[in-house]
């Protein structure tokens, strides 16, 4: 087998850090092309040295020195700034893991997707927002776009590529977050303390945030929509608390096919990495004798008003999944600094979406406009009800 070159933007943090713990396992089968990260030096620096990485890129421009000396004399190519991120991505390695978290990741997932070669995708923020320019650049330019969240990486493994109309439902399942028995009374106190600890995935706080407003389920229907040729009405949501069953394909005949395992990326990851082989991981392996009953419901919308928000947003089109994306960006960034409470959220996000209705964008560039744009509208928004 020859080694594969990859790449991996985003890797310091958790879906950058179970990658490279699947690669580092197989020395022989990969070669690090280069590693990215925004601000965490010591962190990008110490995994470059380990797997020797032709390439490091920190985001902030103003660490490139930091970089500099911290990798001085170890053969890694040091560079810094947004534009270096995408230039390496651009490179093109046999295998990219797209892992920047937010609408930060589109640029360069578009610069990977060019090479025509494997994009492993988990910046779902890029896909939300830039969804249709998305996958059609992936397929006129031949590039392979394999979905890591798990969620979607479990229907990819269930769903009959090339034959959509034997699909009558997809099924995203949604452990329900910490707050998924919380009653409405209490939820106006939650912190960020208690907000990023989600029960049963470790992840980083942006997405731990949307786990548990579920807005990440909402950002994930859109997400579902674009990966999978079904269309919007029929995907759906199922709250199942014990995170084992990662979704299922409903086909016309009532055949239901689902995907299972324990709440590990590092599963979904090396499905992305070895296909369309499969590889060997470390992962818990699931004992359902032990984890003894397996529960459904449906999801609460008027306590998780965001998962109504994103689903409208779907139903919309246009600009306003990128609008809705962005807003929720900037809000859930004030929610973790402190400078907004939790329930106000969904509703920040709700006036943006609300008040500002960008025509449907024809460019990537028109994304970043809309994108920009919302961030503004976002940031008034915020003062008027801040903390
Ligand atoms: P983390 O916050 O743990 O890591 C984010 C990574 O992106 C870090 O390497 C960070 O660098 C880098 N980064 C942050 N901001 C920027 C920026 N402006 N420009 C370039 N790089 C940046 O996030 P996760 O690993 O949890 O999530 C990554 C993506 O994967 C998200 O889109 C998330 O929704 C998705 N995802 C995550 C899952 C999970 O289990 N964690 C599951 C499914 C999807 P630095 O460390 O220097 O800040
Ligand atoms: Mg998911």
């Amino acid at each position: 087998m020859s080694v594969r070159s990859i790449t991996i933007l985003g890797a310091t943090g958790s879906i950058g850090t179970s990658t490279l713990d699947l690669v580092e396992r197989a020395p022989d089968r990969f070669s690090i092309h280069a590693l990215t990260a925004q601000r965490d030096v010591a962190g990008l620096a110490a995994v470059a040295r380990r797997t020797r990485a032709r390439r490091a890129v920190i985001g902030d421009p103003a660490l490139y020195s930091e970089l500099s000396e911290a990798l001085a004399g170890s053969g890694t190519i040091v560079a810094a700034g947004a534009q270096a991120i995408t230039d390496a991505a651009a490179e093109g390695a046999d295998w990219t893991m797209a892992a920047i978290v937010g609408t930060a990741g589109l640029k360069p997932v578009m610069a990977a997707l060019a090479g025509g070669r494997t994009v492993a995708l988990a910046n779902k923020e890029s896909l939300v927002s830039a969804g249709s320019l998305m996958t059609r650049a992936a397929s006129d330019l031949g590039a392979t776009l394999l979905p890591v969240d798990s969620e979607h990486n479990a229907v990819f493994q269930c769903f009959p590529h090339g034959s959509a109309e034997r699909v009558r439902k997809i099924i995203l399942t949604a452990s329900g977050g910490p707050f998924r028995t919380m009653p409405a009374d209490r939820m106006a106190a939650i912190t960020p303390a208690q907000a990023v600890k989600h029960p049963n995935w470790s992840m980083g706080a942006k997405i731990s945030v949307d786990s548990a407003t579920l807005m990440n389920k909402g950002l994930e229907l859109i997400e579902a929509f674009h990966l999978f040729p079904v269309g919007a009405d029929k995907l759906d949501v199922l709250v199942h608390p014990q995170s084992v069953v990662h979704s299922m394909v409903e086909y016309v005949d009532g055949s239901v096919l689902a995907q299972l395992g324990t709440p590990d990326m590092r599963t979904p990851i090396a499905h992305t990495l070895a296909w369309p082989e499969r590889m060997e991981t470390p992962c818990a392996r699931l004992d359902l004798a032990q984890v003894g009953r397996l529960d459904f419901e449906a999801p609460d919308f008027d306590r998780f008003p965001a998962l109504g928000l994103a689903l409208a947003a779907l139903r919309e089109g246009g600009a306003t999944p990128a609008v809705l994306n962005a807003a929720n960006e900037v809000v859930v960034a004030a929610f973790l600094e402190g400078r907004t409470r939790f329930l106000d959220i969904p509703l920040i996000v709700a006036k943006v979406v609300e008040r500002y209705r960008p025509s449907a964008p024809a460019t990537i560039d028109d994304v970043l406009v809309i994108d920009g744009e919302a961030r503004i509208f976002a940031r008034e928004i915020l003062e008027t009800v801040a903390a």
